[in-house]
């Protein structure tokens, strides 16, 4: 189903990547627009991102440092690559609304990696869908990502450029942000119970 913002009398039709995207002429989507565009696009849950929530927090940007996930110093996406947070911090502090989306799935146990990598995938392959969709309406948008970028089999860092930079998102958790005070406060949650795994990221848009 076309969203109302596509439903306008005057269509233009512009051609993305390969992907075909109708926009109303002179109609620039709102915040609740692009939260049903996100589901459109396949995420499980989608919202408007409580701004208010954006703290940027040095203790989790050092958990980062702690290399629980294997990241750092692996990927132009995560620190230290990701630049200093002082730095960052100031590109997202410009704006003003945004939206939060996650994607949601079961898994068998905590032991299921194969489902948390499908799941994964398929966040990431949505995020990607999504940005250029909203890049098309707001070309300055800051998308954040859910953990390091793995769109290439192996990453350049730190002896070549970054290969897809339009398609690179700095962490939410580089960024010092708790994900969980991020989703809570958007008024979507963190955990959604046993036996499902959750992946969350978000858009500041203007
Ligand atoms: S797009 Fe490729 S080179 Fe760039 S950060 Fe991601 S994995 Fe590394």
């Amino acid at each position: 189903m076309l969203l109302p913002f596509f439903r306008a009398a005057a269509f233009c039709i512009s051609i993305t990547h390969g992907e075909k995207m109708i926009a109303a002429e002179g109609h620039k989507p709102d915040i609740n627009e692009l939260t049903e565009l996100a589901k459109e696009a396949g995420f499980t849950f989608a919202a408007p991102l409580a701004m208010g929530s954006l703290e940027f927090r040095e203790e989790v940007r050092e958990m980062c440092s702690s290399d629980r996930c294997r990241s750092f110093g692996k990927s132009w996406s995560c620190p230290p690559a990701a630049g200093d947070l002082a730095v960052i911090r100031k590109r997202a502090e410009r704006f003003r609304s945004g939206i939060v989306v996650q994607t949601c799935g079961d898994i068998q146990s905590s032991f299921d990696t194969a489902a948390m990598h499908a799941i994964m995938k398929a966040h990431k392959k949505n995020f990607d869908k999504l940005v250029r969709q909203i890049r098309f309406f707001y070309p300055e948008c800051l998308p954040m990502g859910a953990g390091a970028c793995d769109a290439c089999r192996t990453c350049t860092y730190p002896d070549r450029p970054c290969r897809h930079p339009e398609r690179m998102y700095i962490s939410m958790e580089a960024y010092g942000l708790l994900v969980s005070d991020v989703a809570e406060s958007s008024g979507l949650h963190y955990n959604y119970g046993d036996n499902k795994m959750t992946f969350t990221s978000c858009i500041l848009t203007d």
